[in-house]
């Protein structure tokens, strides 16, 4: 690094304990939906992030015994000794690049369910499991709470004995036993555990205290810790009894690790939280009460914003999941100097979503994510190209934005044309919805490479038809057409029964609101066949102008897909407070100039409601008209992806552009023999563990 770099207080060593981290930069622990159950992928990720430059990289809440199982879904496990190997393939891929390796041992009290182990659920009082499950977690009795320790001490053992370097205590995002023992509403006792706060903290110390000691000063231990539930005098307040509790422990653990609880509230989205480094204000005091060192979290992309909290004195190491998700390497581009190369997070929470739906990780901004071991895929790396070649790109939306950029980056001769005056697609548009400003970010990185690349030639108001094309002479052609909303009703509730539309009603979609080619008159109806988020976005859009609307859904929630994202429950409210009439269960069956007719999903019973206009978001209809004539061409390649293909989310399309991008020219027969790894559990292993 040269010395005139302006960010080399990040890459200055921080001391954590016995451990040393070569820089500033911290993945703090994320889950990936690979976890126990894909250990290689996950192992993969985890690699990529040590390459990319981060000096500490975390795995994710790793249960440490068969009463905290988070069964079906994919988080770390070190219930014994059998599930060290698989853990240790992390702490090698990390230390291959001279990486600290950090485990979040967790035991999850009364979030865990115990469905696969069908074991008890613990919990400091008697109470319902936290999820909507036939269960009920019991008070744990001191015998309960010995053998805790003994479980979560056995745990660090063998976390030791896998490689890593720090060890975690995890008291945070209200889903840890540790932290339930300190909240009043959840801890009712009356022994030395409950009651004062100093009580209430005591669990803490104590696995804090066994924890070092099985530590022994080989590896560091941390405490991640929830300083504000952000439920105002509802809850713990980071200036209360949150500061009483860093106050209590202030120097015990190596390393202070805190944030705001819940999930939702740590991993805000940018719909909710367009502020990066929105939870200073929550940390600001916490170094100033510990000697110890202290990272937090906040989506923090910025190296500005980053410089500005080390010399402020909020943090000494900078924590990322998603920034870091969206891109391995930030430190290496800041080391050098390269910072409009940084892919920003767009704060979409579409990794989130992944582990929530229990999939392996995905990004909307790095396709490459959770694909490092399973397609060998690398954020920074791309073949060669095969042949020197031109290709054709048709549609400059985030799938066509994507097989451009990466064919470039191969070196192949690229032409990109768009029909409209702007690039961008839908990203473009959606961006434009209220709360949806830094989903941009995925057209203005593309863009900004492109722009760049001496063998791109990039053209807009270029509607390209079939004699264009053929023209061109290009023989290797993308088309990235993508999809336009119907207008007649048709989605997932109404196949059976399309609604009937009268021939002068009012009828909008989702992309005449977007575009503005129409506006809609009078009280409007918006039918959510989709149930995914842009009609709760639409709604917000349409209300904050003064409309009167009224939203209907066969869905029993607004948007119901987003409580993968952590923002059903604000979307709701949002849309309440609005005023907004909610009309869940409900399909459409009827459509005429002066009002609709609503069938409720579960009794058939039908409801008139008055509105002079319709929005209608229920199905895409695929662009493929140029496709299907191109293929009247004798062009060498032909390929339709992104929506054109298959209509999906963003994270779809820039999948689809990557994937083809990479694949072109590529050995058709390992193309298909190798769709993707697989870790397949082995049937001949004489031994059954
Ligand atoms: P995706 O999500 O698959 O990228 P989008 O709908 O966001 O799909 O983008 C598709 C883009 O393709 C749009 O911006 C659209 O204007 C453009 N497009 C559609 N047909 C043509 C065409 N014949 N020539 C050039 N561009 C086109
Ligand atoms: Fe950020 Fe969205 Fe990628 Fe998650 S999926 S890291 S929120 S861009």
């Amino acid at each position: 690094m040269s010395d005139a770099n302006p960010y080399g207080l990040l890459f200055e060593p921080v001391k954590i304990g016995p451990v040393t981290a070569k820089n500033r930069f911290y993945q703090v622990p994320h889950c990936t939906g690979l976890g126990h159950v894909r250990p290689r992928a996950d192992a993969g990720v985890r690699g990529m992030k040590a390459e990319g430059g981060w000096a500490v990289v975390s795995n994710q809440e790793t249960e440490i015994h068969p009463t905290s199982d988070l069964g079906p879904f994919a988080e770390g496990r070190l219930w014994d000794a059998r599930d060290v190997p698989a853990l240790r393939l992390m702490t090698e891929a990390v230390h291959k690049h001279d990486a600290l390796a950090a485990i979040q041992l967790v035991h999850n009290g009364n979030h865990a369910q115990n469905h696969i182990s069908r074991a008890p659920v613990l919990a400091p009082s008697e109470m319902s499991i936290d999820l909507a499950q036939p269960k009920q977690a019991r008070a744990m009795d001191k015998a309960d709470i010995r053998n805790l320790r003994q479980w979560h001490r056995d745990a660090a053992k063998r976390a030791k004995d896998a490689g890593f370097d720090i060890i975690y205590v995890y008291a945070g995002h209200n889903m840890t036993i540790a932290q339930h023992f300190m909240l009043p509403h959840m801890n009712q006792r009356s022994d030395e555990y409950g009651g004062s706060l100093e009580n209430r903290v005591r669990l803490t110390r104590e696995l804090l205290e066994d924890t070092l000691d099985v530590a022994g000063g080989d590896c560091a231990v941390a405490l991640r810790f929830a300083i504000d539930e952000m439920q105002g005098p509802d809850g713990m307040q980071a200036a209360e009894e949150g500061r009483a509790v860093v106050e209590l422990l202030a120097d015990l653990p190596d390393l202070w690790d805190v944030n705001v609880a819940d999930w939702s509230n740590d991993s805000a989205t940018t719909r909710f939280q367009s502020q990066d480094g929105y939870q200073n204000d929550y940390l600001a005091y916490v170094k100033q009460v510990t000697n110890k060192p202290v990272v937090g979290v906040g989506r923090l992309t910025s190296p500005d914003m980053m410089l500005s909290m080390v010399k402020k004195g909020i943090v000494d190491l900078i924590g990322a999941a998603r920034p870091s998700i969206a891109d391995p390497f930030i430190p290496t581009k800041i080391k050098e100097g390269r910072i409009d190369e940084i892919r920003e997070c767009i704060g979409c929470n579409i990794c989130v979503a992944s582990d929530n739906i229990g999939i392996p990780i995905r990004c909307t901004q790095n396709p490459t994510m959770g694909e490092e071991w399973r397609r060998g895929w690398h954020p920074e790396k791309i073949a060669p190209q095969v042949s020197d070649t031109d290709t054709l790109v048709i549609g400059g939306g985030p799938a066509g934005l994507e097989c451009a950029m990466q064919l470039a980056r191969r070196g192949y001769g690229v032409t990109l044309a768009e029909a409209r005056s702007e690039f961008g697609g839908r990203v473009l548009r959606e961006s434009q919805l209220p709360g949806l400003n830094a989903w941009a970010r995925v057209m203005d990185y593309r863009l900004n490479d492109l722009r760049q690349r001496a063998n791109v030639q990039m053209f807009t108001d270029s509607k390209l038809d079939p004699e264009q094309v053929a023209e061109l002479g290009i023989k290797h052609v993308f088309v990235a057409t993508g999809a336009t909303w119907r207008a007649d009703g048709i989605g997932r509730s109404t196949q059976r029964h399309p609604p009937q539309i009268a021939p002068n009603a009012h009828i909008l979609t989702p992309d005449d609101i977007m575009t503005g080619a129409q506006s809609p008159e009078g009280p409007v109806l918006i039918f959510d066949d989709d149930q995914i988020y842009l009609a709760g976005v639409i709604a917000e859009k349409l209300a904050k102008e003064g409309r009167e609307v009224i939203f209907a859904t066969p869905d029993s929630l607004v948007s119901g897909f987003t409580a993968n994202t952590l923002e059903q429950h604000r979307i709701q409210a949002q849309l309440i407070e609005l005023g907004i009439d909610i009309r869940c269960n409900q399909s459409l069956t009827n459509l005429t100039p002066n009002g609709a007719q609503l069938s409720c999903t579960f009794t058939g019973r039908n409801t008139e409601v008055h509105c002079a206009s319709a929005v209608l978001v229920t199905e895409r209809h695929r662009e493929t008209a140029l496709y299907k004539a191109l293929q009247n061409l004798d062009l060498t390649t032909l390929e339709l992806i992104g929506d054109a293909a298959s209509p999906g989310l963003i994270v779809d399309a820039i999948f689809a552009g990557h994937q083809a991008a990479r694949d072109f020219e590529r050995d058709p027969k390992e193309v298909e023999q190798q769709y993707f790894h697989r870790e397949i559990i082995s049937l001949e292993m004489d031994e059954v563990l």
